[in-house]
């Protein structure tokens, strides 16, 4: 049987596939990747003598992470004692221009961190069908009822109480907490050891990597594929989608109702840094959300961070319905002016000149990713849909034996991709995992195709 494979994507789930399969004997490998560049939401471009990222940013966590194996084994990260990631951390300040006392932040964000972990680890008493955001909401407002709540403003502890829900937006890629379920924090494991590894050089370095271990030519860009067909006279003809069959129903339902939101991230260059080397970055606690006479998407932004190798760059991180429409500036300098205007809200004792650049993500719009990664809605907890459904082949009943009328069910299309790990979906880590495990599938089904063979004889 000829063992021939299309890839669809050359993210890093694809690129694993591709290297595993090859490694294993599999000659004839073709990539049709939609772009004009391969990896897919790892997005490394030069900038100033370094790099930026403009989709993945960190290897989470080492225990468990293939893809930190991988990159340590080939020497691409930093160490990671000294130089680890930095994010939502620095300065609070408010939109009146107050600068926070750390302690008291820190004191609630400690506790809601706490929520999270209770959450996550299931000691936390509640209705599994509550959205995330309802959860956090409940127990804050008890909280701010206690003594261990620091005696802060209650207007002011729940600006804070939304600045980390729009933390929790971004980090969960949605539109809306409410949006989100348990399942959420419950099924996603964190891998152990530290959270944020940078690369020495960049993501793209893990790219290049793989693909300098198959041929060049394997990979195809520019090359969308439109509509996947099975030339299979039993099945239904679905011509409207991009399957063009019927598939499971546990599949479509899947699909439908995973989550899958926008986070974005703006670069702005400073001729001249306003900023210290030993700050972390500023992080905005919105007290009104009137007479700013600036556009809203603005507030979905949770504040700068410092870039690694950047002294004049700082990254701000937007989600939401915000990631969206910042989209929709019609450029990235006009983002970058406006968001000069609200450094200069939140900072006014600063002295911060106009980004002399700007560059912005755009995933939304980019129409092969729409988007930035999956999450788990509560539409799709309230089903109790199993994500196995998701990676299970498209199998194809064939006659694996011309001498005899034997027969197989062959794994004709293969799901992978990010959305299909279990407990790592969102990560880079995921969607590797999710490469391997499919071309595990495959390499699998020849050996015992080999096996069937000789038995035959
Ligand atoms: C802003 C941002 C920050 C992130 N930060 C992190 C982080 O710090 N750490 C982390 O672990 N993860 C992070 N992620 C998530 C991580 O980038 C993704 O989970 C991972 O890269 C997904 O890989 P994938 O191979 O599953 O999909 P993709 O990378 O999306 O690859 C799929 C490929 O398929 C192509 N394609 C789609 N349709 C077609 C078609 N019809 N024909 C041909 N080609 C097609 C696409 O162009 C794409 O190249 C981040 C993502 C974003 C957007």
């Amino acid at each position: 049987m000829n063992k021939c494979v299309a890839i669809i994507g050359a993210g890093i789930a694809g690129l694993t596939a591709a290297q595993k399969l090859y490694e294993n004997g599999f000659n004839d490998i073709t990539i049709y990747e939609a772009l004009d560049r391969i990896g897919g939401r790892i997005h490394t471009i030069p900038f100033d003598n370094g790099v930026l990222e403009l989709g993945a940013q960190w290897l989470h966590g080492q225990h468990g992470n293939p893809l930190y194996h991988l990159a340590k084994e080939r020497d691409l990260i930093s160490n990671p004692n000294i130089d680890f990631g930095i994010e939502g951390t620095g300065i609070f300040c408010t939109d009146s221009g107050d600068l926070l006392n750390n302690t008291d932040i820190n004191k609630v964000i400690e506790f809601l961190n706490r929520i999270k972990d209770q959450i996550s680890d299931h000691s936390l008493e509640t209705n599994q069908l509550m959205s995330a955001q309802q959860v956090f909401r409940d127990n804050f407002e008890k909280y701010i009822k206690t003594q261990e709540c620091p005696p802060l403003d209650t207007d002011l502890l729940w600006s804070l109480f939304n600045w980390y829900i729009k933390f929790e937006v971004i980090d969960n890629s949605c539109n809306d907490l409410n949006d989100i379920s348990l399942l959420s924090y419950t099924q996603y494991d964190e891998c152990d050891g530290i959270d944020l590894i940078n690369l020495k050089n960049g993501y793209k370095t893990i790219i290049d990597s793989l693909v300098n271990e198959f041929p060049k030519n394997v990979i195809n860009l520019r090359h969308c594929v439109k509509r996947i067909e099975i030339c299979n006279k039993n099945n239904k003809q679905n011509m409207d989608t991009f399957f063009g069959f019927i598939l499971p129903k546990n599949k479509i339902n899947i699909i439908k109702t995973l989550g899958f939101g926008t986070i974005n991230k703006i670069y702005l260059y400073f001729d001249k840094p306003f900023w210290s080397s030993d700050d972390n970055g500023f992080q905005f606690v919105w007290t009104k959300h009137s007479n700013h006479s600036l556009p809203d998407w603005v507030y979905d932004i949770t504040g700068f961070d410092l870039v690694r190798g950047q002294p004049n760059v700082l990254v701000g991180w937007i989600g939401g319905n915000g990631a969206i429409q910042m989209e929709k500036v019609p450029n990235c300098q006009m983002i970058g002016d406006i968001c000069f205007r609200v450094l200069k809200q939140f900072l006014p004792n600063m002295t911060i000149e106009r980004p002399s650049k700007v560059i912005c993500s755009k995933w939304w719009s980019n129409e092969y990713v729409c988007g930035a990664y999956s999450n788990r809605s509560l539409n799709y907890q309230k089903l109790n849909l199993d994500i196995e459904s998701l990676s299970e082949p498209i199998v194809c009943e064939t006659k694996y034996s011309n001498l005899s009328n034997r027969y197989i069910d062959y794994p004709l299309i293969l799901f992978g991709g990010e959305a299909t790990d279990r407990q790592f979906y969102s990560t880079t880590h995921g969607a590797m995992r999710s490469g391997l495990r499919e071309a595990q599938r495959l390499i699998e089904f020849y050996n015992k195709l080999n096996v069937l063979d000789i038995s035959k004889l």
